[in-house]
């Protein structure tokens, strides 16, 4: 790019792409600045990471908020060459003894196979409401706070049964609507694919969220690995007369006159922005190594240094010789399988990653993306993806626990699929440590952009009153996961900054 643009976007992955193509749309000139020497993405990719052939994902797997995100929507993504495919079921719950929980989009599929007819009908009739109200709830959630007018569009009723369940643990709204273990399980389980246990406040609100947009647009996956969502949106990037620049890591913001002026490399070089720099960083990053901490009120550098992270994450992938032999023939034609027996095993687990050991019997998110995808392993094989949720550091480091842990992995999901380990043709383990060196913002493996906690949501995000992504210096905006909504591949903490951005620049967001 010659001359100086006029936004820099530290950080590639979906967020700072996001925000970086909205703004190349509006008509500025934009570089993105990323720390990997391999590949734009961050948490969003795919490698062959085990034997050639085998697309495995580095990270973000499934997407339940892929077709609800206005900002994939507004870019579209499908445009863009993104092919979303769906499996004939979203999610399985299995457990060893036999019994299993399913969430289909078809409601009358679920409600077969939810525990029992009277659980089976409780989803139904929460699921068919959720349909009717997910778009204003979304409205709510997704878009720059407050957005009340959403919620203003709900029925007196929806708001207080909305209210009633995102103020609610789990583990009470599973207890208050179902009642085989079976259908327990479900949303608190989803809720730890953050750090929320069953009985955490708000707990209930992520797993109804994760639960219930699986019967809207579902788990869906796009065609060839995640990698295709980073490649089309850095396409449309460079479309627009953008640049991103791989192995090029921000160590330093540049203020001048009260305002973020330029970015300083690794390497010492100095990069002007015109207009606006936006991190698509960790927020204690920014706040407290890239900006002199001069520039920073007292009270948020103190926030800052006690920033509550969220726990560790331990993936591991398979390259297999054939699908996963589950018990639960459900389980085989579903995209997501979660291992938790029940709300008990559910709060068994909580307490030991809270206590800093390695769970015994290892909640598990397992996504099996070659079942609904062939082109993601040679024909006949599959690939095999999964992650628990650890504490970010042990005693004597990960590298003492990493082999043996996974060895607990492959034990779990024998439990479940008699018959797995035979199919094993070579594994990929990846520490808490390794995703923090693939990804700076996934500081000790925590995916979740800081605590999903409920004093970390909303307005409390990354730190009030700095919730609508702009940072206490002009010019700067947080444009990651740390910002409102938070985690999750939707890419509107990036759309919403750019927005909030494009219209400190008196530019309009719509396409030039
Ligand atoms: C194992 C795992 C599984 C997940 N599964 C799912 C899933 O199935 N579905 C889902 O929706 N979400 C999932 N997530 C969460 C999702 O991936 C994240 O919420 C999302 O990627 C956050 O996007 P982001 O753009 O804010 O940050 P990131 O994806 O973390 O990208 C940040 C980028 O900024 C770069 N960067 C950071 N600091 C600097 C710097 N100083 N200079 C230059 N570059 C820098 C990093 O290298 C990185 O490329 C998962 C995450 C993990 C780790």
């Amino acid at each position: 790019m010659q001359g100086d643009p006029d936004a820099i976007v530290i950080g590639a992955g979906p967020n700072g792409l996001t925000a970086a193509a909205l703004l190349g749309r509006a008509g500025l000139r934009v570089l993105v600045l990323e720390a990997n020497r391999a590949r734009a993405g961050g948490a969003l990719g795919s490698e062959e990471a085990t034997l050639p052939g085998f697309v495995h994902d580095v990270g973000a797997a499934f997407f339940p908020f892929a077709k609800a995100s206005p900002a994939f929507a507004d870019l579209d993504l499908e445009g863009s060459g993104v092919r979303w495919l769906n499996a004939p079921i979203e999610s399985a719950h299995p457990a060893p003894d036999g019994s299993v929980a399913i969430i289909s989009r078809d409601h009358d599929v679920t409600a077969k196979h939810f525990g029992d007819p009277a659980d089976g009908d409780a989803w139904r009739r929460l699921a068919t409401w959720h349909g009717k109200v997910e778009a204003d709830i979304l409205g709510f959630l997704l878009r720059p706070l407050p957005a009340l007018r959403p919620l203003l569009r709900l029925f007196p009723l929806d708001l207080f049964r909305l209210a009633r369940i995102l103020l609610s643990t789990g583990g009470g709204l599973s207890e208050r609507l179902f009642r085989s273990v079976a259908a327990r399980r479900v949303l608190p389980g989803l809720a730890l694919h953050v750090d929320l246990g069953p009985d955490d406040t708000f707990s209930a609100g992520l797993g109804y969220m994760l639960g219930l947009t699986a019967t809207t647009g579902g788990y869906c996956i796009p065609e060839g690995g995640a990698q295709t969502i980073t490649d089309a949106l850095v396409r449309q990037i460079e479309g627009f007369g953008g640049e991103v620049r791989l192995g090029a890591r921000v160590s330093q913001i540049i203020a001048k006159d009260g305002r973020a002026q330029a970015v300083k490399l690794d390497s010492g070089e100095e990069l002007r922005a015109s207009r606006a720099i936006l991190a698509n960083t960790g927020a204690p990053k920014l706040l407290l190594d890239l900006l002199d901490r001069k520039l920073i009120p007292g009270r948020v550098v103190r926030a800052m240094q006690r920033f509550p992270r969220g726990w560790g994450t331990f993936k591991v992938d398979w390259a297999l010789d054939a699908p996963v032999p589950w018990s639960s023939e459900l389980a085989r034609r579903s995209a997501v399988v979660h291992a938790g027996d029940s709300l008990e095993d559910l709060r068994r687990f909580t307490a030991q990653v809270r206590g800093g050991d390695l769970p015994d019997n290892p909640y598990l998110v397992i996504g099996q993306q070659s079942v609904t995808d062939p082109s993601r392993a040679p024909t006949g094989k599959h690939t095999l993806w999964a992650y628990s949720r650890v504490p970010p550091s042990l005693e004597g480091g990960w590298a003492h626990h990493a082999e043996r842990f996974a060895d607990t992995i492959d034990a779990r999901i024998e439990g479940l699929a008699p018959g797995f380990r035979p199919t094993i043709l070579k594994r990929r383990v990846v520490s808490p440590e390794a995703l923090e060196s693939m990804d700076a913002n996934l500081v000790g493996g925590d995916l979740g952009g800081g605590s999903n906690a409920w004093h970390r949501q909303l307005i409390f995000r990354p730190i009030f009153p700095y919730f609508r992504y702009k940072m206490p210096l002009r010019g700067l905006y947080l444009c990651s996961s740390y910002a409102h909504p938070g985690a999750g591949v939707h890419g509107m903490c990036g759309y919403n900054a750019a927005s909030v951005a494009l219209r400190d620049l008196g530019v309009s967001p719509s396409k030039t």
